[in-house]
């Protein structure tokens, strides 16, 4: 019996830099400097993540924030989205692109997918846009940038913002440039399995949009404008001082990790292929993906996924539920929604299912997976 991991945490803190020096003892001493200082609040980390992340994904201006979720949120509340108004977004994601829309009183109106990508198809957003529609917000799914050069000419014929909800893609590339650069606002999560994962919850939002930028932070912080003094309503959205520390640690190794992600997915790819699977990932021409989630389909799903558990090797499916489906989400309806079916979306929740996928899966394990999957379809 094999015991393989869906996603290994553990593996990465053994990765040696150049200096021989392991990221765990990168990682215990950006902790221990930190216990040093005391600054737990927006201590110095902050402000010099925030830089590195900037410049890593190409933008004037990183925000970080408390969670993937609260990104989204921030972002939403500085673009002023609010009661009865309309956002158009993907069914096919994690609740959180959804949820934080309803929870400022607005309405996802969900457009359907490309069945090949999962991502948002452009060609069926500007039908669902109406007088009240306030943002768009594609979602770069597992790991891939949704068609942002499309979406974004026609979210600028309407005058609408465009949110990326970059929690999965982080790393990513399209045309050469990075998941989180490639609309109005890129938000990301960093979620220990997300591929720039922390330890704990954390997340960002990027702009280059100086005065969005700047809601962006008050918001994230009470709406304090200067100290005792409160411009917005905002939330409390700070991220931790010792989150950013141990993810400064782990963009050290993070460019090489993203290597190995794009090998591995590749890897998977060419094996599943030559044994039959047909619809492995999708890359759409000038992207890149960092896979946070290696995503095939198939027919008898559950059966195929039983069959691999047998084998010790663990799967998830993302997502068995729509959006639309789900019941917490069943008051947020618009009127519109009628025109809007998702029928590629709800096919893809049917069939896909993910595989064991991170940057230090060896390729006996990749081997494993990919005969276990053959097997059980034969
Ligand atoms: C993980 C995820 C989020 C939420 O991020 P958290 O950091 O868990 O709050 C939002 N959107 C998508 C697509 C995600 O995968």
């Amino acid at each position: 019996m094999i015991t393989m991991q869906f996603i290994d945490l553990k593996a990465q803190q053994q990765q040696r830099l150049a200096d021989e020096q392991s990221l765990r003892e990168i990682v215990d001493a950006r902790i221990a400097a930190v216990l040093d200082h005391g600054k737990y609040i927006l201590g110095p980390e902050v402000a010099e993540l925030e830089k590195r992340l900037a410049a890593y994904v190409g933008v004037e201006h990183c925000i970080a924030v408390a969670s993937g979720t609260d990104a989204l949120l921030i972002a939403l509340m500085a673009l002023g989205v609010g009661a009865g108004d309309e956002v158009i977004t993907t069914p096919f994601s994690y609740i959180a692109t959804a949820e934080t829309i309803a929870l400022l009183g607005a309405v996802p109106v969900y457009t359907d997918i490309d069945s090949r990508t999962y991502n948002l198809d452009p060609s069926k957003i500007e039908v669902a846009i109406t007088p009240r529609t306030k943002a768009i917000i594609p979602v770069s799914l597992y790991g891939q940038p949704a068609d942002f050069f499309a979406i974004n000419t026609i979210a600028e014929r309407h005058g609408l913002p465009v949110i990326e909800d970059g929690a999965q893609s982080f790393g990513a590339q399209q045309r050469g440039q990075r998941s989180c650069s490639l609309s109005t606002v890129g938000t990301t999560s960093f979620f220990p399995s997300k591929p720039l994962g922390g330890y704990g919850d954390g997340g960002a939002c990027f702009t280059n949009d100086a005065e969005i930028a700047g809601l962006m932070r008050r918001i994230s912080r009470h709406g304090q404008s200067r100290r005792y003094f409160h411009t917005e309503v905002g939330v409390n959205g700070r991220i931790d001082t010792l989150q950013a520390a141990i993810l400064l640690a782990k963009l050290e190794v993070f460019d090489g990790e993203v290597a190995c992600r794009q090998q591995i997915g590749e890897r998977y790819s060419k094996c599943l292929q030559k044994a039959g699977v047909i619809t492995t990932p999708y890359l759409e021409l000038g992207n890149t993906s960092v896979y946070a989630q290696y995503t095939i389909q198939v027919d008898n799903r559950t059966s195929v996924q039983e069959h691999l558990k047998a084998y010790g090797i663990p799967t998830a499916v993302h997502y068995p539920l729509l959006l639309s489906q789900q019941p917490a989400l069943q008051p947020f309806k618009s009127s519109s929604t009628s025109i809007c079916s998702t029928p590629l979306a709800k096919s893809a929740s049917e069939r896909v299912m993910s595989l064991p996928m991170h940057p230090y899966l060896s390729e006996r394990d990749q081997d494993q997976v990919v005969s276990a999957v053959t097997a059980a379809l034969h």
